[in-house]
């Protein structure tokens, strides 16, 4: 294009406040200034691809003025949001961990708008603790005489080792040294918090004379670290928790277990094969225990730890803690999650994770199979096959692994719709829907979906089937 055209064209292009004026229409729903930004914005865009060559003619003024409303429409949309887990993971990191109780929801909304008694003794008119009203719900529900709880479980497990172990010595076995999710190490966590890792015994085998050759007058804590996201398995052996607990008391120094998952109920029922409880090793006599809130105790993001009243009462003086406190919504939500379990039996059925771990594949294999009916009779299976399939649903959370929950899903597979298409498009829904690819299949895990979002989901898939048949998709 030659210089005197585009100048021609950079003419037509309308001044700022032209737009502004035009989109006067807006300003209840946006402020001034957002307004002339994204306007002063859109046309600055334009103006540089037409010098580029990248757009041949001026946009209309009333096509200037969509794209102005749908920037300022974007721009108040929410980032962060809802998803539809279709993957099966029950304990999606990424997703959010665990979905909250309705219970804990509905404590969330009481409290969040206005005041509450957060540090505050109703009965006496003064000055409380903010964990007061979940430590006594914690001790019953554990059976330990104190209770602490901390931002998350990797705040937890940094918090006892500096206030038990700082430049000294903590005994613990070399297959315990793991490393959860996102890097965290307890090699590093024990780095950063100043305590000198003894690691005693082999990666497949440690024995208690392991553990008690190690132990020197530096010696502050034994600490046990639950292998909660990966198991060895065949030749090995670690000493049995009774037998710490007495070489413990033995040698008069304290023994700490990061359980990881946080578990207060028997599992076993759901055909996932014993997770120990808090409870047990509480019983057991370890004198500190410490476990995440949104594992499978599927409340909130928080660092649990119980245990015996004189080390709880150190870590709470730590200066520590008020780095890692809690704030009120987390605290609502746990007191919610734990006051559940009181009845064990509402536990089960109102806390989604347990809820989704006990769900009768035959109910999902139902709901599957009236998912296939639906999209046949929408005619999706034009360009789709469309099958119900047995599949394996995953805990996930770094928790029970390779234990795996029998479950059906949804399995498209296509010869003339690219499903990598397909997929991104679920994704980018205003209700983002997660599925996972077997192979050149896409599968929906329909263990993970709520019953509420059955008809999100099926909206979603059509529409997502009705654009890329109509647009004749390109492959990206
Ligand atoms: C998950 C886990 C942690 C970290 O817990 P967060 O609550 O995610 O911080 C620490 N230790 C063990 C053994 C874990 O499984």
């Amino acid at each position: 294009m030659d210089q005197s055209q585009l100048h021609v064209k950079l003419r037509h292009l309308p001044a700022v406040h032209k737009v502004l004026s035009a989109t006067s229409y807006l300003e209840e729903q946006y402020p001034f200034a957002l307004r002339s930004e994204v306007a002063a914005q859109t046309i600055a865009e334009i103006r540089e691809q037409l010098v580029n060559g990248c757009m041949d003619e001026v946009p209309t003024i009333e096509r200037l003025i969509d794209m102005v409303q749908t920037r300022l429409q974007e721009i108040q949309q929410m980032h962060y949001r809802p998803v539809i887990n279709a993957t099966g993971v029950i304990l999606h990191t990424n997703l959010g961990r665990a979905p909250l109780a309705h219970d804990a929801v509905r404590a969330i909304v009481d409290t969040a708008g206005g005041y509450s008694n957060l540090e505050y003794r109703l009965e006496e008119g003064r000055r409380g603790s903010r964990y007061e009203h979940v430590e006594q719900l914690l001790c019953k529900l554990t059976g330990a005489e104190a209770a602490f709880v901390v931002n998350n479980n990797a705040a937890a497990v940094f918090l006892v080792l500096r206030e038990m172990a700082t430049d000294r010595e903590v005994i613990i076995s070399r297959g315990q040294i793991v490393e959860i999710g996102g890097s965290f190490r307890i090699s590093e966590v024990m780095r950063e918090s100043g305590g000198k890792l003894v690691e005693v015994g082999t990666t497949n085998k440690t024995h208690l004379y392991d553990y008690e050759r190690a132990i020197t007058p530096e010696t502050a804590l034994l600490l046990r670290v639950h292998t909660s996201n990966f198991r060895i398995i065949g030749f090995t052996e670690e000493p049995e928790l009774s037998e710490l607990v007495s070489l413990s008391k033995e040698k008069h120094i304290p023994l700490y277990e990061d359980l990881g998952s946080g578990c207060l109920i028997d599992l076993a029922p759901f055909g996932v094969s014993s997770e120990p409880t808090v409870a047990e090793s509480i019983r057991a006599g370890v004198d500190i225990v410490s476990f995440s809130g949104d594992k499978l105790l599927g409340g909130a993001q928080a660092g649990i730890v119980v245990g015996k009243a004189e080390y709880i009462k150190r870590l709470k003086r730590n200066q520590l803690t008020r780095a890692l406190r809690v704030d009120k919504l987390t605290l609502a939500a746990l007191e919610a999650t734990l006051k559940l379990y009181l009845t064990p039996e509402q536990a089960v059925d109102k806390i989604p994770t347990l809820w989704l771990m006990k769900r009768p594949v035959a109910d999902i294999q139902g709901i599957a199979m009236q998912l296939q009916e639906r999209f046949l009779e929408s005619g999706m299976n034009e360009r789709l096959d469309i099958q119900v399939v047995p599949i394996q649903s995953q805990i996930g959370g770094g928790s029970l692994p390779g234990e795996e929950l029998p479950s059906y899903g949804l399995q498209l597979e296509s010869r003339s719709i690219s499903l990598t298409d397909f997929e991104y498009e679920l994704r980018n829904l205003p209700l983002p829907i997660i599925a996972r690819f077997h192979k050149d299949a896409l599968i929906f895990d329909l263990r993970t979906v709520f019953p509420e979002q059955i008809d999100a989901f099926v909206k979603g898939c059509e529409d997502v089937y009705g654009k890329l048949c109509t647009f004749n998709y390109v492959d990206r």
